[in-house]
């Protein structure tokens, strides 16, 4: 068991004077003191804009910056920097997507799964693609020998770990049938980069998205993969510093992935991604995984032994998040009562509508881990579940 709670300065707050239960890393995860110092000295020490200034501190910047990006290709599994792209988010990365491969996918399918998170879906949508689903047992679980591919399947898009089951979904399988039919294959991370291993060669994929701010750096910045086969797609941002030659009548770009990130990009962010993959890095990633595997499984059990408790979908693979319904407490009441015991969870549709739709609930509460929660937490959350169920009886 490792416990690194005291890395992480905000887990001592009181929460009306209990221990804080920090069980919404789905949404966000706290960030440690090493990269709240980095983000803090970068300001202090290195802040000038990158790529423009022949000034030192430019200088400076650019060279930390483009270190971020080189350390996030390697943890990725990338061997080529320049697939690497800075974005605001994973919302941003897919929409970017959705923009560039818009002249495709206007009028033709795009292939998800049914636990996907609203990011996911809507900017499909709006690139004016159909949406048509993967299909899945009751638990969950992805039929991936009833992959239904069309001469109108024009990318196949799909989450690593649904941020509503914690189900670790089998993206290698997909992106071999993809493969097949020589479809590409967007990987939504933001659940899973924080969890599991990826390495983007291996897994095949030609996209793949992530948040900063689920692995333990700041929010608004992000990462997008792109396979080099995919290095000329058209911009989804225009502006400076992604320019050749401007003039009225036309402009030339510069070559990924400058190409991609138009304006003054979000240089803290990177600086902060860097910051935390040094930080797992230097807890080992092996370990991180074991412990969390650990917590993960004995919070499910725990949450299986209960009488009176739904827990929705059922995999061996599953990490993260865990989602479940008490018999007779509205998922809102729920959280509200282990809010006042110091436990923080999320409740709702967690932007996952088509899910709840396919679980036949309007909403679950969601508990979901990070590499600082322990089987203290688990305890604490089940006797917090236990008296709100005897204030309900
Ligand atoms: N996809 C999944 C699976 C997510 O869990 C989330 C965040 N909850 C997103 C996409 C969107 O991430 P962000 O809000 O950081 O852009």
């Amino acid at each position: 068991m490792i416990d690194l709670r005291d890395d992480f300065p905000i887990l001592k707050n009181k929460i009306y004077g209990q221990r804080l239960v920090y069980l919404d890393n789905a949404a966000t995860s706290q960030k440690p003191s090493s990269v709240i110092d980095a983000i803090s000295d970068f300001y202090k020490y290195d802040n000038s804009n990158i790529h423009r200034g022949v000034h030192y501190l430019s200088e400076l910047s650019s060279d930390r910056y483009e270190e971020a990006r080189k350390k996030i290709s390697t943890f990725i599994g990338s061997s080529d920097p320049s697939e690497i792209r800075f974005t605001a988010g994973t919302t941003d990365s897919i929409n970017q997507v959705a923009f560039s491969l818009k002249s495709t996918l206007m009028g033709n399918e795009v292939l998800i799964s049914g636990m996907e998170h609203h990011s996911n879906i809507v900017p499909w949508q709006l690139a004016e693609a159909k949406i048509k689903t993967i299909p899945m047992d009751e638990d969950c679980n992805l039929l991936l020998d009833s992959i239904e591919i069309t001469d109108k399947t024009k990318l196949i898009a799909i989450s690593h770990v649904s941020n509503v089951l914690g189900t670790v979904n089998d993206i290698k399988r997909i992106t071999e049938i993809a493969k097949e039919h020589d479809i590409p294959v967007l990987v939504d991370a933001a659940q899973s980069i924080q969890h599991l291993p990826i390495d983007v060669e291996k897994i095949g994929c030609d996209f793949l998205a992530a948040s900063g701010h689920k692995m333990y750096a700041s929010s608004g910045i992000g990462v997008l993969y792109t396979n080099n086969r995919y290095s000329d797609i058209m911009p989804a941002r225009g502006g400076g510093g992604m320019v050749d030659k401007v003039t009225f009548e036309g402009s030339t770009y510069l070559s990924p992935p400058l190409r991609y990130e138009a304006g003054t990009p979000n240089i803290s962010g990177a600086i902060s991604v860097n910051s935390a993959i040094d930080y797992m890095q230097d807890i080992g990633l092996d370990k991180i995984r074991k412990h969390e595997h650990d917590v993960y499984s004995y919070a499910k059990e725990r949450l299986l032994d209960t009488d009176g408790i739904t827990v929705y979908g059922n995999n061996e693979d599953m990490c993260g998040s865990i989602s479940f319904n008490i018999e007779n407490i509205h998922h809102y009441d729920l959280g509200l009562i282990l809010d006042k015991m110091g436990v923080a969870v999320r409740t709702g549709h967690h932007c996952a509508q088509p899910l709840m739709k396919f679980l036949g609930t309007e909403g679950t509460v969601r508990a979901s881990f990070a590499l600082y929660n322990t089987k203290d937490d688990v305890d604490i959350l089940m006797d917090s579940i236990e008296k709100a169920r005897m204030m309900f009886s």
